[in-house]
């Protein structure tokens, strides 16, 4: 386990201007790793530099507390902070603010004796390292004026880690860089993580900010909450922060439904702590579990983007709450017709959902041995209202229900009754071939949409009838059940209810 190399508690700082106080950080709660690589995003004027200036010492909170690497800082003075500052922690800013008289090789020497470090001839040596590393060690000679702003930003960052602290802090290093530049320092600082650095960094740059371990947007002086960030993490920053404005925080305890299968649904929700269990009802009655999302998963898109039916349940799991923040449909609608890369998102994730759930029910109800012949054969899709078979034809065939639904129908007469409704997972044609030869009832695809079917030829069938007593077992019980149900349904038709029509 990694332990927390930062941890910010409810961190406030408010400026007193003539004008009135002015509170720019709001209650910050902050826990970084070590090893973490953390980019800070939020628009102008949200707090970012505000905040960093408290963890780097420049600027002193009016409230809350700062730890990092075990030491209070929030309670440090002037002369404990600067003398921790020296050792602990490498500060990287938009400007570089080298020194302009010294050499480079002068302003990376000066941490190291500021903080009184290494001998003398160890500073020259390390501080020829650290160039080497930032490929500037060429230019040692030259004052800060005589090489590029990217130059510039290389020798502030050998500078930063000349008395190798574990944490450096940087304001838009790349603020002040063209692109191709900027990603040349943020290569530099990727390399820094890898060689075990912690480092926190503002960026307005969302590509580079979504190559960091984490992303913090801060809007208004609060954090936006990380997961809601994880998972929108397709929109802009600004398109981000509106959301983050618009949603409501909700708690479910455990063993709780928040979406319940076959509603009318309007809202989108992001899980940003517990866990939760998708559910499906099944043909046979009962419900399977057929997802299990985490915080940064959302749910409830379906709907929305369907028929506003819900297709599942979602409910907290039984180990405890689930906290959801929920976005209602209209603001849902405005975002996904905002931003193409979320919507094209949706859609995947809904392609890839249906599609895991049609397995997880299939799984559910059919025998290994027929899931088996079955991922063998590509099913085909039958048109709403087509007929798979006749009632009183021979018997050629088992159909098995990958998507969909059919209509088992009997005649009697001139009318034919509806008996029974088959869905994904179940399969039908297995009486014929079992014995009867001719189709006891019409199988009809229902009008709500197209079916997929799988079919297996009689041969296929009855070599899997003959290998797998599971099957047969299954089919023989269910085979017994729908007889009855025929005959219960024919019985029914010669009494009164016949005579009705008549
Ligand atoms: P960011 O870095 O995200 O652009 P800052 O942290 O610099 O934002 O500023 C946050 C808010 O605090 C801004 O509204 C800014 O005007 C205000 N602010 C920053 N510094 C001071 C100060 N010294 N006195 C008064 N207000 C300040
Ligand atoms: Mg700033």
């Amino acid at each position: 386990m990694q332990k927390n190399l930062i941890e910010v508690r409810d961190l406030v700082k408010t400026y007193v201007t003539p004008a009135g106080d002015f509170t720019a950080v709001k209650g910050l709660d902050v826990d970084v790793q070590s090893g973490e690589f953390v980019a800070i995003i939020g628009k102008s004027g949200s707090g970012k530099s505000t905040f960093i200036n408290m963890l780097t010492g420049i600027d002193r909170p009016t409230s809350g507390r700062i730890v990092i690497d075990g030491a209070p800082i929030h309670e440090y003075s002037e002369a404990q902070m600067a003398a921790w500052r020296g050792r602990k922690l490498g500060i990287v800013f938009q400007f570089f603010q080298l020194l302009p008289t010294l050499t480079i090789l002068e302003n990376i020497i000066l941490p190291m004796e500021l903080n009184n470090l290494y001998s003398k001839v160890e500073r020259r040596e390390r501080a020829m390292q650290l160039l080497e590393k930032v490929d500037m060690a060429g230019q040692a000679h030259k004052l800060p004026a005589a090489i590029s702003g990217g130059q510039q930003q290389r020798v502030a960052i050998a500078r930063a880690l000349a008395n190798d602290p574990p944490l450096i802090v940087a304001d838009e290093p790349t603020g002040n860089l063209d692109s191709k530049t900027a990603e040349k320092i943020f290569t530099l600082f990727e390399d820094l993580v890898a060689a075990g650095k912690t480092i926190l960094m503002v960026t307005h740059d969302s590509d580079l900010a979504r190559r960091a371990n984490r992303t913090i947007v801060i809007s208004d002086g609060e954090i936006v909450n990380e997961y809601l960030v994880r998972a929108l993490s397709t929109l802009t920053q600004d398109q981000l922060v509106d959301v983050a404005r618009r949603v409501k925080p909700q708690v479910y305890p455990r063993d709780s439904f928040i979406i319940r299968e076959g509603e009318v649904g309007d809202k989108f929700y992001i899980l940003v702590d517990g866990r939760v269990d998708v559910l499906m009802s099944q043909p046979g009655g009962g419900q399977i579990v057929v997802n299990q999302l985490h915080p940064g998963n959302y749910f409830g898109e379906m709907a929305l983007l369907g028929g506003g039916i819900r297709t599942a349940s979602v409910k907290s799991a039984s180990e405890g709450d689930a906290r959801v923040i929920v976005l209602d449909g209209k603001a849902f609608n405005a975002l996904i017709k905002e931003s193409s890369l979320l919507r094209e998102e949706l859609t995947n994730i809904i392609e890839r959902r249906v599609k895991a759930n049609q397995v997880k029910s299939l799984s559910s109800k059919i025998n290994d041995d027929l899931r088996a012949v079955v991922r063998e054969s590509k099913p085909k899709s039958h048109p709403a209202g087509s007929v798979v078979i006749h009632q009183g034809e021979l018997g050629e065939s088992f159909y098995l229900i990958e998507d969909g639904r059919v209509d088992v129908l009997i005649r009697h007469g001139d009318e034919e009754i509806k008996v029974n409704t088959l869905k994904s997972g179940q399969y039908f044609g297995e009486m014929a071939l079992l014995g009867d030869k001719r189709r006891s009832a019409t199988v009809r695809v229902s009008q709500s949409g197209p079916a997929l079917l799988v079919e297996l030829s009689m041969t296929e069938f009855e070599k899997l009838f003959a290998r797998s007593t599971d099957f047969r077992e299954k089919v023989k019980k269910e085979t017994a059940r729908r007889k009855q149900g025929l005959e219960k349904v024919g019985r029914l038709k010669v009494k009164p209810r016949s005579g009705v029509r008549k």
